[in-house]
């Protein structure tokens, strides 16, 4: 924290929604297809051609309102932001201005150096994507338009955030959550989660904002953070040396870890925003609102809570098995089966994330199913098997898919529980040890793990270790 100066941090962030077509005609938006391929009239912006909104996107809109706190316009406006760039056919985006779907809404964060913390939502809106340019090595430049038009969220954030560490706490909430509701991808480094930081400083107890500058080309969660201090960093000396913050755009360039300076920002009257005439106003019913409220998924902060609470895991297993999706519903899915919450948490941390992290694998295509696991935790619990053997068993289900009951059969790995057994093991072991078994009866009694080890080497991991122990104790 600076000592005379306050930072101040408002987050822009575009979400690319998931629809399998663009938002005002019918082209696909899957990404990576042959250049221009996925181009019709309307997204090539030819005269004459109109408009048709996708439902699937006011739905998705719909979607991230309620899940971010926001009240859903019951009528909304598109609106026309004309400027020119090669990457816009038509000469203008279309976009929403005055009347957005969604406004009014928070998110929660907590830091370690803030604490709890609600910011604030100013509105989020439906807009088009721009294309792509394209440099050529000849110096010639070319564009790709498969990505006009396709869909996205605009999500604009109050000015509440007071330090990079907040921006990044809520910047990583919101993609959470729209990676949750299933609308977008997640993907940064595709460009399908995008942020511009808007970043002022002022002296501690002024009223006024400051003047910002915004910064652009961020495309992970560290070179977001890296941007905001360098640039609060920047802005210090610029005041420090008696001058003025610049309202401008920057551009991050991650390599070298500064900004530079891309143009003057505009105002919103350089763009003279007016309602799209082609479009008609979007009307959302509050029918239509509440049927999306009822089939919104349980989000990752609901989850964290209840896995907390409910299933008493601790805050980190429970931080981390909430924090996606499909991690989440593999867990729950193992909780059904077997219901002791923290013994499946630590199963999944440890084997499950292990053993996906080594193979390069995401948990959708995880060969142990949350079944498979689950007959695991069971034969553990009714004694049949050892935590240890547990491990093999579990390594053999990931490699050909048969149940925990078929590899303890076919492998005689079912622990030994007869006391006889174990005698004539624990009985060998103390014959084979005799040095260690007068140091143990001359006190030294850290050496029953050596002994317990012993005993489990000599049965292949299956004698029972409670038992194995009291007998030596009896034995020594
Ligand atoms: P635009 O950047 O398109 O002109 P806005 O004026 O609505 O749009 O502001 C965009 C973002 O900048 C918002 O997230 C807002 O919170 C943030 N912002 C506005 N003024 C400041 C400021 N002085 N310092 C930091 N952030 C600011
Ligand atoms: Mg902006
Ligand atoms: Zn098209």
């Amino acid at each position: 924290m600076n000592s005379r100066y306050e930072v101040v941090i408002g987050l822009e962030v575009h979400v690319q929604l998931t629809t399998r077509t663009k938002i005002f005609c019918g082209c696909s938006t899957e990404f990576g297809q042959g250049v221009n391929s996925q181009t019709c009239p309307v997204c090539l912006g030819l005269p004459g051609a109109l408009p048709v909104l996708n439902r699937q996107v006011v739905e998705d809109a719909i979607k991230a309102g309620l899940a971010t706190n926001c009240q859903i316009a019951p009528r909304s406006i598109f609106a026309r932001k004309n400027y020119f760039y090669p990457d816009l056919p038509k000469g203008y985006q279309i976009s929403q201005f005055e009347l957005p779907i969604c406004e009014h809404g928070w998110l929660d964060i907590e830091t370690g150096e803030s604490g709890k913390k609600r910011l604030g939502i100013t509105r989020i809106h439906m807009e088009e994507d721009a294309g792509k340019l394209l440099h050529n090595s000849d110096n010639s430049s070319s564009v790709d338009l498969n990505r006009a038009c396709t869909p996205l969220l605009e999500v604009v954030s109050e000015p509440d955030m007071r330090s990079s560490d907040e921006a990044i706490a809520y910047l990583k909430q919101l993609h959470q959550i729209v990676v949750y509701l299933g609308i977008c991808d997640g993907n940064l480094d595709e460009g399908s989660f995008r942020c511009d930081a808007n970043v002022s400083i002022r002296p501690w107890g002024q009223k006024e904002l400051g003047t910002r500058s915004e910064l652009k080309n961020l495309n992970s969660f560290r070179y977001i953070k890296q941007a905001i201090e360098y640039e609060v960093e920047r802005q210090i000396d610029v005041i420090d040396a008696g001058e003025k913050v610049v309202q401008e755009t920057r551009l991050f360039d991650p390599d070298a870890g500064v900004s530079r300076s891309m143009r003057g920002k505009e105002e919103a009257h350089d763009y003279r925003y007016f309602p799209d005439p082609d479009l008609l106003p979007v009307d959302v019913s509050a029918d239509w609102i509440e049927q999306v409220r009822k089939n919104l998924p349980e989000l990752s902060t609901a989850k964290l809570q209840r896995y907390q609470g409910e299933m008493d895991l601790p805050a980190y297993a429970a931080g981390v098995i909430s924090s996606e999706r499909p991690l989440a519903e593999y867990f729950e899915a193992v909780v059904k089966y077997y219901n002791n919450p923290k013994i499946c948490s630590n199963w999944v941390m440890g084997e499950v994330l292990g053993a996906l992290k080594d193979k390069k694998l995401e948990i959708s295509a995880c060969p142990v199913t949350p079944e498979l696991l689950a007959g695991i935790l069971i034969r553990i619990d009714d004694n049949t098997i050892s935590g240890k053997i547990a491990k093999t068993v579990f390594e053999e289900i990931w490699q050909t898919g048969k149940t925990a009951d078929q590899i303890i059969e076919a492998k005689g790995l079912k622990q030994v529980t007869d006391t006889g057994a174990i005698e004539a093991i624990v009985d060998e072991v103390i014959a084979a040890n005799p040095g260690q078994v007068a140091e143990y009866r001359g006190g030294k009694e850290k050496l029953m793990g050596f002994f317990v080890g012993q005993v489990m080497k000599a049965s292949k991991g299956k004698a029972n270790p409670g038992m194995a122990n009291q007998l030596l104790k009896k034995k020594l």
